[in-house]
């Protein structure tokens, strides 16, 4: 008999009822230090005072009102986020997903609108992950996604993961956008080289294609700075963002240009939910709080404690881990063995990874992580690869 909640996820054996900081406590009272973070959503960690403050206090206001009437918690996030980045406006969504969905419209709106309709075309990348929805599946075109849901959207051309001349060979006087994840998350935290974001900017301006910058997972500090292109020195014309913006409260962006965005006039796109005062309340806080320059430091230096102690366990654990991956605290054990048997191995030493392609496993921790968190995320991966190495030892003849 199917299960009453749609069997489309394949869950871990555990069930939480509270979160505090990088911990988890599950249903029998014992604690799992937290390195997913809701896959990098909690990005400061879980029950933040202020956040939960910021909620409270905005839950005893208003928690929803029509995008008919004017928002100015929703004014408030979008000059905030206006000031910090290249963008000149901001549509709130609920999610990536939606954040993609409008993304991809409104780079084929801004040809259509400058006499260009014929300009359609998507470039996608191998190992790109866009969300859920079939305009996101058709981007970005993984059999594992696409299977059986066809006919896909059409306009999307599939290229080799960052192949600079595959790109230049592909823009033609089709092409509407170039949709890139500066790290890609799913595919295995996989960084565009700052080189090759700067040759595809170049590309971009040189043939009057839209570069939009999926930043779902990567942006909102994870990287180190408040938005992981900010390293290659280079901004796009349409970004998108969601998990980390709401600390674990549903909200997404689309951050645009004026010239980008100016085909999305009243009546082009909506939106009930999207950036309503509960969400923007929140999302408001999370920014402020992680765009602070002292917070983005402290990022910087808690991820080179643990790139270091993660280089420290490839090289003593060589036959379960192979190397480190990422930026920030957007990082990536690239396995030897299953990504999923690290996995799970870590829920009997109560530490919670996820799995990425390309055999990764991600840690994606809260980025206010204490330091004796991270040691202690160290010594319990630690632990995890010793247990695997003698699952190993017990199978040698
Ligand atoms: C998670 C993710 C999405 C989709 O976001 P949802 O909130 O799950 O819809 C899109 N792009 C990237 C890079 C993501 O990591």
């Amino acid at each position: 008999m199917i299960s009453a909640v749609l069997p489309t996820y394949n869950r871990a054996p555990l069930a939480f009822v509270r979160g505090e900081g990088s911990w988890l406590v599950a249903e029998d009272g014992s604690r799992y230090l937290d390195l997913g973070a809701g896959i990098a959503v909690n990005a400061l960690g879980h029950a933040h005072p202020a956040l939960v403050q910021t909620l409270t206090d905005q839950a005893q206001k208003l928690w929803h009102v029509s995008n008919i009437y004017r928002i100015p918690e929703q004014d408030r996030l979008a000059e905030m986020l206006v000031d910090l980045t290249f963008a000149d406006t901001v549509f709130f969504t609920n999610s990536g997903t939606e954040a993609a969905e409008l993304a991809i419209k409104m780079a084929r709106k801004y040809h259509n609108d400058k006499g260009a309709p014929h300009r359609t075309q998507i470039i996608t990348f191998e190992g790109a992950f866009h969300g859920r929805s079939t305009g996101a599946i058709a981007a970005a075109g993984s059999e594992k996604m696409v299977k059986g849901f066809g006919p896909l959207m059409p306009g999307f051309t599939h290229l080799a993961w960052a192949d600079h001349d595959a790109i230049r060979a592909a823009i033609t006087d089709q092409t509407c956008a170039v949709i890139i994840e500066p790290i890609q998350g799913e595919g295995g935290i996989r960084q565009v080289p700052d080189q090759c974001l700067k040759g595809l900017r170049d590309l971009c301006s040189a043939t009057g294609t839209l570069l939009i910058f999926d930043e779902v997972q990567c942006g909102m500090g994870r990287s180190g700075k408040l938005f992981a292109h900010e390293w290659a020195g280079v901004t796009p014309d349409i970004m998108m963002v969601a998990k980390g913006i709401g600390g674990g409260f549903p909200l997404g962006a689309v951050l645009a240009t004026e010239d980008a965005a100016s085909g999305m006039t009243a009546g082009t796109h909506g939106s009930t939910y999207g950036g309503n005062p509960l969400a923007c309340a929140v999302g408001a806080k999370v920014t402020e709080l992680i765009a602070d320059p002292d917070f983005l430091d402290a990022v910087s230096a808690k991820a080179a404690r643990f790139r270091q102690g993660l280089e420290g366990l490839v090289a003593s654990h060589p036959s379960v881990f192979q190397a480190v991956r990422g930026t920030g605290l957007m990082l990536g054990l690239k396995c030897v063995v299953p990504n999923t048997d690290v996995v799970k191995a870590g829920y009997s030493r109560h530490v919670l990874t996820v799995a990425a392609a390309d055999n990764v496993l991600r840690l994606l921790p809260a980025l206010n992580i204490p330091d004796d968190d991270i040691t202690e995320a160290l010594s319990r991966l630690d632990a995890v690869a010793s247990d695997l190495e003698g699952a190993q030892a017990a199978l040698r003849p």
